[in-house]
């Protein structure tokens, strides 16, 4: 770190990066001179010797495949290409026959670890939809974990049953819900929420039902989804937000940055997001993620879908240590026509013996399956 430190000691952020390398969080004041400065090598240099302190030269990915299991939608997000409102001719619900034979499908060429179910609104689905596919998952491929359903979904459900979002994640954790991904958060800010997705759960209820689901053991993710319309001091307050919750609860496993993808969605059609933000940005952030989450959200995931495989190389080496998932079959980031959605483990462990680390295959709630 010599030459390194030689360049921290010039830059105007060099207070913030020796903290970080001490061991001191960045405060939210700091996080926003961070996201100011353009000093983003020397961000990286710090978050990645932080990553590789703990990781060595090794990143971890899971096999898996997302199940889009409806894209029938009430929600009518601004940054959705994906949903389909009730009664149109292109939405679709999978039946359980279906669920069943792509997971076995999964299972028998892919050997996957997890499936991460994910899926629209749909005001015409009850809980024993999903009770029954959680079932049949775990009951009939006892290696595949169950990894699904937002925020969002679950307080969706929660209408639909008339309940509340505690009791239903309760009766999904029975039927075997193992975790819960971090999506519908995009930024916890609701003036940002109000714009890009105003039907959707606020901020405070995508924190309430997080902390309810680690409370009763489900553990889960926290992604942000930046490059809209919200401004540095939301993307300040979504990191805190997310720092409070986890000192209390130590619930979320991983964080994960991704960058809005605006090609045909409604944000771009009304022209509030004309461009994506790119791969520069994407350094920035997964940079900073590790620098404020450092020691209390244990890992920072590269984010291959939206910026593609290179990238996420690139992520590796400024932060990240988990590259994500294979991701087959999913279909709304496809939506958007935001680069190849398919990815193999093959091509995985390629990318990640490329830059020199060795692979590690992981499970749903990282516990390491294999060594490559
Ligand atoms: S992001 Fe989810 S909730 Fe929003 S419109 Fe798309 S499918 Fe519906």
């Amino acid at each position: 770190m010599s030459q390194a430190t030689e360049q921290i000691q010039k830059s105007d952020i060099k207070d913030i990066l020796e903290n970080s390398l001490n061991g001191k969080r960045p405060s939210p004041d700091d996080c926003m001179r961070l996201l100011e400065s353009d000093d983003i090598y020397l961000m990286g240099l710090v978050s990645g010797f932080l990553t590789r302190k703990q990781f060595g030269k090794r990143a971890s990915f899971v096999n898996n495949i997302i199940l889009n299991y409806t894209n029938v939608c009430v929600t009518d997000c601004k940054f959705c290409a994906f949903y389909r409102s009730p009664g149109d001719d292109e939405s679709y619900t999978l039946t359980l026959e279906q669920i069943e034979s792509r997971v076995k499908t999964a299972w028998d060429l892919f050997k996957i670890r997890q499936v991460l179910i994910q899926g629209g609104h749909n005001p015409q689905l009850k809980i024993e939809y999903y009770e029954n596919a959680f079932k049949l998952i775990r009951e009939k491929f006892p290696h595949v974990g169950v990894h699904g359903l937002s925020t969002s979904e679950i307080d969706m459900i929660a209408r639909v049953e008339k309940s509340s979002t505690k009791e239903i994640l309760s009766r999904l954790k029975d039927a075997g819900l193992q975790s819960i991904p971090g999506a519908g958060a995009e930024i916890l800010v609701d003036s940002v929420k109000d714009v890009i997705s105003p039907k959707k759960i606020s901020s405070n209820d995508w924190i309430r039902i997080m902390q309810e689901a680690h409370e009763i053991g489900l553990p889960s993710s926290a992604t942000m989804m930046y490059g809209h319309v919200e401004n540095k001091k939301d993307i300040v307050d979504h990191f805190y937000k997310l720092v409070e919750l986890q000192e209390k609860t130590q619930g979320f496993m991983a964080f994960i940055p991704w960058n809005f993808e605006p090609n045909n969605t409604l944000l771009k059609e009304e022209g509030l997001v004309e461009y994506g933000t790119g791969g520069n940005q994407l350094l920035k952030m997964i940079a900073i993620s590790r620098l404020v989450f450092d020691g209390l959200i244990p890992h920072i995931q590269s984010s291959w879908l939206t910026n593609g495989v290179g990238m996420a190389q690139l992520a590796l080496q400024y932060g990240a240590d988990d590259f994500g998932g294979t991701l087959i079959g999913e279909e709304v980031v496809s939506c958007t026509g935001a680069r190849s959605t398919e990815l193999t483990d093959k091509i995985i462990i390629n990318a990640i013996h490329q830059i020199g680390y060795s692979v590690e295959e992981r499970d749903n709630f990282y516990n390491t399956v294999k060594i490559l």
